[in-house]
């Protein structure tokens, strides 16, 4: 025998070699390999099965013959098949599957109507185009009939993203009808050889098993004949012996979990997601059904809501399989969101609308915060987990870094606040792991934290576009479950794997602060539409919830308002679902951005529509006259803080009341009417006395502008004087109160800079840190003034960009303020170009400060380390800062996230130009403004907080009516110190400054209570006042689900306290907290 031995373990790549082509199913081999074995009997066509297609619009009635030549167009189109099957009687002993390839996804549906189960059809490793229909034929089979539903788009939408147009026509070929008896004894060997293979493949060849994974497989391939299938059983003999090896107790545990990552829209609109989950999810129900040990996880309250809309008997059967601990309901958000550039309480809201439709659906909330995919995690994250009601974290994104590898595995992540969070990044990387021995090998490889955790969790199944596990990975992970070269692996609910953790592990290393994504950077710019509108409907939903809360609390003019409850949760539901982490980023499709628009659309209007009328119930029904009624006019101040402004009243408002010879100025470029307001009460209303106002003929302190032979334009008041130059940049900004001369000698602010902005792959989700070394700077063409004071002084800019696009800008200094603002226009039509702004300042720092959610976050303005240096673009919100001792500047905007600070150089990443997976995005028109803020002291003695507030939040012009002056509620809420005013207001917040007051909302299911959510912005210790016009019974610490806090202090004391007559009470933060109280009345 010894001279038919072929040496292998001289020669392992040629054996290897031959395993795997015993194995495979593609290629040469399949016809001679086991491929050849697996099907006893297969049929197609009439008369066993007999196929008949609608298709929308129109109908046809194609022979089978013809059905299967068939090709479907266009592309994003149904077809249904009426399916009507005979099993031959040869197959009775067998089991019989239906095999339906239609290259494309498709659902099976009863005749019933009761949704069956996914298919994915094609040749990829999502392919599933198997329907069972019998384990065990008999002679007489019933005749069969079911339905498929075949969508014209695959699991990944249409085509390749990186080939333009998205939405071309597409044809997709019913490519198989079968029906086929599997030989049970082949799969099985397969299902073996496929584990065999790959540890022969994958284990070092410093471990025996290696070798004898090789030996076993080649073995396998000896003894198989393909004439003689009774070889198979005895080959299955040679497999079995490899696969009974047992692992070692002390190897290392993986904790799986079948998951299908569903992008809630991205290659695929919003509408093709509600079918997706219905397909995948169907499946595994069917799974679970032959696995008992299976368990399945799914996250994304939006997407079960969808389910019980479409599919509610589908639905029912989720929550059966969720109640036997099968289907696992985590995550506990609304979806899974981005985490750049949401506001604090949209972070918030993700949970309190998730958790509570866990809670309401499945009888709990999640502990396990789920976010696999998204493009880094907000510093504030672990503070709003814990009050979220969870505890644990699982994601993995952090893997894709293109500078740095993340150093961890298993930690506890620390937030802004302090706070933390059990952490865990799965070491195999990815969530959509095939079930192969290799992945299983790099969960021990490439964990980063062995020596303090032996375990690791490991996500499983086919996702972005759904999916999900399918029968061969079970099979797969059954054989290895417990065997010898692989780690343990158990499955089992994500929480086991991290109680576990909690109670076996060392000491676990901590991670404090952002978990910054080092790719995709060029999502905080991208679709700047979904950017702008986002931001605004944050803030309008904001005002909404205040004005109808206090509204519907009080004795006001029409008492019998009603907090819109129900529209409130619509709203935010839609802001929510729009935050999807392919959908405010900018990475979805054309399609996609079309229905955003609908629904930023509806939030809009709705939102504008509740403040009206909510403003006009507490303040009276003159407020709820039309601009063509209006006699006078007040200014609502919806922020905490009082302000003073210049506002621009427009032309077809002011004519009603004013006469336009005693206006003071009028803007020239639509004729509205600039009037000075002082003091504004924080959440108050100031009547604009319209006689008064009229008669003010000279302002004390008047801003000017002029044209300044050598230097250019000057613009002055009595802070500032700034120089602009024939090219539109600011060659001086000089602060006279602090004689200090903010612009470096031959520097220069207001510099655009267009970038070649081409990435490596991913064009609408990344920008390159390449790109920062190919750029020219543009000049204005045009600079001229537009408006001359004494109330406001602007000038008008022009710069062409290219050929065919251009900026427009409006720069304007008011008389009150050191603020100068840029209104700018942009008509872009580019091709993969990037537009910067940037301000060089006398500043010296090595940090600079950004906004995020409820807080801050500081990144070097240096590039010491490759840390430091993969910050080169980052988010921020409302505001940028630069600070030294005793001076800073912040940069302000309405909609923009993309920032950068290099040295004293400060960038503000303004529209881009990727053509992948939207090739018109970002073409057209945009707005957006920007501004610069100068100011005394650090960031954190300034009022930069405050002043980016007021930026986004221009004081509301409410028009009355002609019989009443304000009789209602002046005040709403106020910040310390009160207006003068006869009436308490509703709310004070004094003695801490650093303390932002967020959120007036009325509590979910509790008509007697209301909500408000302070946080501290500034990173310090505060003690705040808050007083409340609403004497109630009781105030609670509550958590964001507006459940009590078991207990806020260290030291068990209760950081609030009731001063007074139950109206006034002192609330303690630490630094960055946020707190929200729950007042009953
Ligand atoms: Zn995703």
């Amino acid at each position: 025998m010894q001279r038919h031995m072929s040496y292998l373990q001289k020669h392992p790549a040629i054996t290897r070699s031959r395993v795997n082509n015993f194995v495979n199913d593609k290629g040469q081999w399949k016809d001679v390999n086991i491929q050849a074995l697996l099907y006893d009997l297969r049929v197609s066509g009439e008369p066993h099965i007999k196929l008949e297609v609608w298709s929308a619009p129109g109908q046809e009635r194609p022979s089978f013959k013809h059905a299967v030549k068939q090709e479907f167009r266009p592309a994003k189109t149904t077809h249904w098949f009426r399916v009507n099957v005979d099993i031959p009687k040869e197959f009775a002993g067998k089991a019989v599957q239906f095999l339906f390839d239609s290259s494309s996804e498709a659902m099976v549906w009863s005749a019933e109507g009761e949704p069956i189960m996914g298919l994915t059809g094609g040749n990829g490793g999502e392919r599933h185009v198997d329907y069972l229909l019998t384990a065990n034929a008999t002679k007489d089979e019933p005749h069969r009939l079911f339905y498929v539903e075949v969508a014209c788009n695959g699991l990944f939408g249409n085509g390749s993203f990186t080939q333009r147009p998205q939405d071309r026509d597409i044809y997709y070929r019913l490519s198989s009808v079968e029906l086929v008896a599997p030989n049970p004894s082949a799969w099985a060997l397969f299902h073996d050889m496929e584990v065999i293979v790959e540890m022969a493949g994958r284990l070092s060849s410093e471990s025996p098993r290696s070798w004898q994974a090789l030996t076993a497989a080649n073995d396998v391939v000896n003894a198989v004949e393909r004439a003689d299938l009774s070889t198979v059983d005895a080959a299955r003999g040679i497999s079995r012996a490899f696969l009974d090896v047992p692992s070692s107790p002390a190897s290392h545990q993986v904790y799986a979990i079948g998951n299908c990552h569903i992008d809630t829209a991205w290659l695929w609109p919003f509408a093709e997601t509600r079918r997706k989950t219905a397909r995948s999810w169907s499946t595994q129900l069917g799974l679970m059904d032959d696995y008992p040990d299976y368990r399945f996880a799914a996250s994304q309250a939006q997407q079960f809501e969808w389910l019980l809309q479409d599919y509610p008997s589908l639905f029912k059967r989720i929550q059966q399989k969720a109640q036997d601990g099968q289907f696992i309901p985590i995550g506990g958000t609304w979806v899974e969101m981005d985490c750049n550039l949401p506001s604090g309480e949209s972070l918030a809201r993700q949970f309190l609308l998730g958790q509570r439709f866990f809670k309401e659906h499945f009888g709990k909330t999640c502990d396990v915060f789920w976010l696999p995919d998204t493009f880094g995690y907000s510093s504030q994250l672990p503070q709003i987990v814990r009050l979220s009601g969870a505890k644990y974290f699982f994601t993995q994104k952090l893997s894709w870094n293109n500078i740095n590898t993340f150093p961890h595995t298993t930690f506890r992540w620390i937030g802004l606040d302090g706070s933390h969070i059990l952490t865990h990044m799965a070491p195999s990387e990815t969530y959509g792991a095939q079930c192969r021995p290799g992945e299983l090998i790099d969960s021990l490889k490439k964990h980063k934290d062995i020596a303090y955790s032996n375990e690791s969790l490991y996500l499983f199944g086919n996702g972005d576009g759904g999916g999900g596990p399918l029968r061969h990975m079970l099979e797969r992970l059954r054989r290895m479950e417990n065997l010898d070269g692989i780690p343990r692996i158990k499955q089992t609910h994500p929480r086991e794997f991290y109680e576990h953790v909690e109670q076996n592990s060392r000491e676990l290393v901590a991670w404090k602060g952002e978990l910054y994504f080092e790719l995709h950077r060029g999502t905080y710019t991208s679709q700047s539409n979904n950017k702008l509108w986002n931001r605004q409907s944050e803030f309008l939903l904001r005002d909404a919830e205040l004005l109808s809360t206090v509204a519907s609390m009080g004795s006001h003019h029409d008492s019998a308002f009603e907090y819109p409850a129900d529209e409130l949760t619509r709203l935010w539901k839609l802001v929510c679902l729009n935050q999807f982490h392919d959908v405010v980023p900018g990475s979805a499709i054309n399609m996609v951005y079309r229905d955003s628009r609908e629904m930023y659309e509806s939030i809009i209007s709705s939102a504008k529509e509740i403040r009206k009328k909510a403003a006009a119930s507490i303040f009276g029904p003159s407020f709820a006259c039309t601009a063509e009624q209006a006699t006078g006019l007040a200014l609502l101040n919806t922020s905490g803080w009082m302000r003073s402004d210049v506002v621009a009243v427009p032309e077809a408002l002011y004519t009603r009341f004013f006469a336009a010879k005693n206006l003071m100025q009028i803007r020239t470029s639509d004729r509205a009417a600039f009037i000075p307001v002082a003091n504004v009460p924080g959440f108050g209303i100031q009547h604009i006395d319209t006689d008064t106002n009229a008669s003010i003929q000279t302002v004390e302190h008047p801003v000017r502008v002029f044209k300044d032979a050598g230097s250019g334009y000057v613009m002055e008041n009595r802070h500032v004087r700034v120089t602009i130059s024939d090219v539109g940049q600011i060659t001086s900004y000089y602060d006279k109160v602090q004689s200090r001369e903010l612009v470096p000698k031959g520097a220069a602010a207001n510099v655009f800079e267009l970038y070649d902005d081409v990435p490596g792959y991913w064009d609408a989700w990344d920008i390159e840190i390449y790109s920062l070394e190919k750029f020219k700077s543009l000049n204005a063409s045009v600079v001229s003034i537009a408006d001359q004071g004494p109330l406001v002084a602007s000038l008008s800019v022009c710069v062409p960009i290219s050929e065919a696009s251009v900026l427009t800008q409006t720069i304007s200094l008011n008389q009150m303020s050191p603020r100068l603002d840029f209104d700018c226009e942009i008509d872009w039509h580019e091709n993969r170009k990037c537009l910067k702004v940037s301000f060089t300042w006398d500043i010296y720092s090595d940090m600079a400060t950004y906004e995020t959610q409820y807080g801050i976050v500081q990144r070097p303005t240096h590039r010491n380390t490759s840390w430091d240096m993969a910050k080169f673009e980052v988010c921020g919100h409302k505001f940028a800062d630069i600070s030294e001792f005793g001076y800073g500047v912040a940069l302000l905007n309405d909609c923009k996230y993309g920032h950068s600070t290099l040295e004293n150089t400060m960038s503000l990443s303004l529209i881009r130009a990727p053509k992948s997976p939207d090739e018109f995005c970002d073409m057209g028109r945009h707005k957006f403004r920007y501004a610069i803020y100068p100011h005394s002291g650090t960031f954190s003695e300034s009022n930069v907080v405050q002043e980016a507030y007021h930026f986004n939040v221009p004081l509301l012009q409410l028009p009355t009516g002609s019989d009443q002056s304000i009789s209602g509620d002046t005040s709403v809420v106020s910040i310390s110190p009160p207006p003068p005013h006869k009436h308490h207001p509703f709310f004070s917040v004094s003695g801490a400054r650093n303390v932002v007051l967020d959120t007036v909302k009325r509590a979910e299911d509790d008509s007697q209570s209301y909500i408000v959510r302070l946080y501290e912005a500034y990173g310090g210790h505060a003690r705040a006042l808050i007083t409340t016009r609403f004497p109630a019974e009781k105030v609670t610490k509550v958590n964001i689900l507006e459940e009590p806090m078991e207990s806020d202090t260290e030291d068990g004391q209760c950081s609030v306290h009731w001063l007074t007559h139950s109206t006034s009470l002192e609330v303690k933060f630490k630094p960055f907290e946020v707190v929200t109280l729950k007042f009953t009345r």
